[in-house]
């Protein structure tokens, strides 16, 4: 199982690349879409805001929506989920997000967390005068090491590491080193 950290991390990485990027939440037009979802993280860009459940008509089976919650939910994303568990499986997903909502609303789509077997979805409303969440600044999410921004699944980039490091990482077998490079970078 990943740790609260290492998943916090793996989404300020996302947030950080999808601000750099210029990524926004995807508007769906047919089931399959929900493969392309982008990885947001915590950020909102501007002109988007959270959609919350009074935003909605209809909700996911896996959900017992208050009106003033932010709308998300929680998807599989290993392949081997069903119907009867509580992440939604990713053609409940497809189903879903074309249920007919309400028509003033732009809705978007996006991941905000995930972990190794799940994905929590985030829903969005287009709001021209929202002013978004930026992601967090480059400082927060570099990696001590190689000082690039990658993830705790992502090795550092051999070129770039220090002498010094190169010999201390050499020493520790991956896990340890993940676990490490995610520390370092709290
Ligand atoms: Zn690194």
């Amino acid at each position: 199982m990943l740790g609260p950290e290492t998943i916090k991390q793996m989404s300020d990485v996302a947030a950080y690349r999808a601000a750099e990027e210029g990524r926004y939440p995807l508007s769906i037009w047919k089931p399959e879409d929900v493969r392309g979802l982008p990885f947001l993280g915590d950020y909102v860009p501007a002109g988007w805001r959270y959609a919350i459940w009074s935003d909605f008509y209809q909700h996911p089976r896996n959900v017992w929506p208050r009106e003033d919650e932010r709308a998300h939910f929680m998807v599989d994303s290993s392949g081997f989920g069903s119907r009867d568990e509580p992440a939604l499986t990713p053609s409940e997903l497809g189903d879903f997000v074309m249920l007919p909502q309400r028509p003033q609303h732009e809705y978007g789509w996006a991941i905000v967390e995930a972990g190794q077997f799940q994905i929590v979805v985030q829903a969005y409303v287009r709001d021209e005068t929202a002013t978004g969440t930026e992601a967090p600044d480059r400082e927060s999410v570099e990696c001590e090491y190689c000082h690039e921004v990658h993830g705790p699944f992502e090795e550092c980039d051999p070129e770039l590491l220090t002498l010094g490091d190169k010999e201390f990482f050499k020493k520790l077998d991956t896990a340890k080193r993940i676990v490490i490079a995610a520390r370092s970078r709290k």
